[in-house]
């Protein structure tokens, strides 16, 4: 790493108003810090509020000085419901009332460089625009992903899609360069679907489409990702897209690249309490006994399909750590809401439930053997890096995407993609625990070692984020 040298660059970095994309932005707001550019990071009140309280975010000014935080409202009463089908009203609310608030602070803060979440697309690019901020989009789902969206367009100029039903799910999708025949119309992004699935937020595919075309007038684009994970889609994008900066896994790279000193408090950037009893119940299970099963911060489930799952689970008789957070299980039907007697036993036996984990810490303890997840990009990466195993069950937007990779480009899983059954839950926890636990787990310690490779000095993610400070630098000298 070069010295750190005064940067007369300041950038505002400016999330969309969720979980992984703040974890994610703020891991590169802290880098950038680190190599003291100013850095603004941008959030709503809202989040900011809760990540003061759930992780120490107050703090962090004092270790990177360069670091400040500022806020605008997201428009929305605090008790307003931000998870499941109402996850995405923040967004929408940010983008139809921010924008003057945006314009104030890169006016009033001589901002030289906005680094905006590419799912604020055009809004931020008019705007940078308009005031002459050079702008570059970071997105927080992965390259596949984010190069799916793009060829949509494409998919249905070669009849590719509309997908028109259940009978056509199997069908596969042939022409998206870098991926030819690897996703079937049930691993394209939800959104391509014909039928939302219940509690699933609603974007419509049109918008989906034209944010992601927004990000060709963006300066340059951001991935939280590694070379050696996407490399066949990554050489397509780049004809497309010419600056593209692969910064990940941004978490390892904090860490890796973070002095001692300003690292010592770990930090997951939650803006949900993290029970740490969970690390404790971890050190008391056997050598890779535990499977850790979380959802991320926005998909709900019916309580039909949580019985499923915890019936699946307490049937594998695996030891499980599960997250359920407070506002996981989607309204009630009427129906009965007993827990089953046996389910409640085989939990006490060899389960434990808690409403929100330190994740990277929980993926990173000997005592976890696989990962029961919904496929979220963070959740993934962390995973990928872990060297820990997984079993998909993704829920919306890349998640289907993500879930592919796992299972058919990386091989470091299984699919469980549109089923919700206790007999397969169980059989899968099985199959990734015991019956094809060395083959999962050889291929997913080789990819780990990749990823960390990526980010140490000399790797590709660790040069990059060298080249992007330099670019930085270059277009804030208008
Ligand atoms: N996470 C966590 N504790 C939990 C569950 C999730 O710290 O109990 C973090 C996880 O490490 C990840 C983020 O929340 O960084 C979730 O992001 P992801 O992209 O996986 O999914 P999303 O929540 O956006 O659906």
């Amino acid at each position: 790493m070069k010295p750190p040298q005064t940067s007369s660059a300041h950038v505002l970095i400016f999330p969309c108003p969720a979980q992984g994309h703040v974890n994610s932005m703020l891991n590169l707001a802290q880098l950038l810090a680190l190599r003291n550019l100013h850095v603004t990071f941008l959030n709503t009140e809202h989040i900011h509020n809760r990540l003061t309280r759930f992780a120490d975010i107050e703090s962090l000014p004092a270790r990177y000085h360069t670091l400040r935080f500022k806020t605008i409202p997201d428009g929305l009463p605090e008790e307003h419901p931000r998870s499941g089908e109402r996850s995405v009203e923040p967004l929408h609310s940010v983008k139809v009332h921010g924008k003057p608030l945006l314009r104030d602070i890169l006016v009033k803060e001589k901002v030289t460089c906005l680094v905006a979440d590419g799912f604020f697309g055009k809004l931020a690019n008019d705007l940078a625009e308009e005031i002459g901020v050079p702008i570059i989009h970071f997105r927080t789902i992965g390259a596949s992903c984010f190069w799916t969206y793009f060829w949509i367009p494409y998919l249905f100029d070669s009849n590719e899609l509309p997908v028109t039903g259940e009978e056509d799910m199997d069908r596969i999708i042939s022409t998206i360069p870098g991926m030819e025949n690897l996703l079937r119309c049930r691993d394209l992004p939800s959104f391509c679907r014909p039928n939302r699935a219940k509690g699933e937020p609603f974007i419509p595919l049109e918008t989906i489409v034209s944010e992601t075309h927004q990000t060709l007038r963006a300066r340059a684009v951001v991935f939280n990702t590694f070379d050696d994970l996407e490399a066949p889609v990554l050489s397509h994008l780049r004809r497309r897209f010419p600056t593209i900066f692969t910064v990940g896994p941004l978490h390892q790279h904090r860490e890796s690249r973070a002095p001692t000193a300003a690292n010592t408090m770990k930090s997951n950037n939650s803006i949900w309490e993290e029970d740490m009893s969970c690390m404790a119940w971890l050190d008391s299970q056997p050598f890779r006994s535990v499977v850790y099963v979380s959802f991320g911060s926005v998909t709900t489930v019916t309580r039909e399909s949580l019985l499923e799952f915890w019936c699946g689970l307490v049937n594998s008789k695996m030891r499980f750590l599960w997250v359920v957070r407070s506002d996981m299980i989607a309204a009630g039907e009427g129906k009965d809401e007993s827990v089953p007697a046996e389910l409640v036993e085989g939990t006490k036996e060899r389960g434990l439930m808690v409403g929100w984990v330190p994740q990277v810490e929980v993926l990173s303890h000997k005592s976890v053997g696989a990962f029961m997840t919904h496929c979220g990009w963070n959740s993934t990466i962390e995973s990928v890096v872990a060297g820990v195993p997984m079993i998909c069950w993704p829920y919306f937007a890349d998640q289907q995407v993500n879930s592919r990779l796992v299972s058919d480009s990386w091989k470091v899983g299984l699919d469980m993609k549109d089923v919700c059954d206790r007999n397969v839950v169980e059989n899968m926890v099985n199959d990734v625990m015991v019956n094809r636990k060395e083959e999962f787990l050889q291929s997913a310690e080789k990819l780990a070692i990749l990823a960390r490779k990526n980010v140490s000095e000399g790797g590709p993610s660790y040069d990059n984020l060298d080249r992007l400070i330099e670019f930085i630098e270059l277009i804030s000298q208008k």
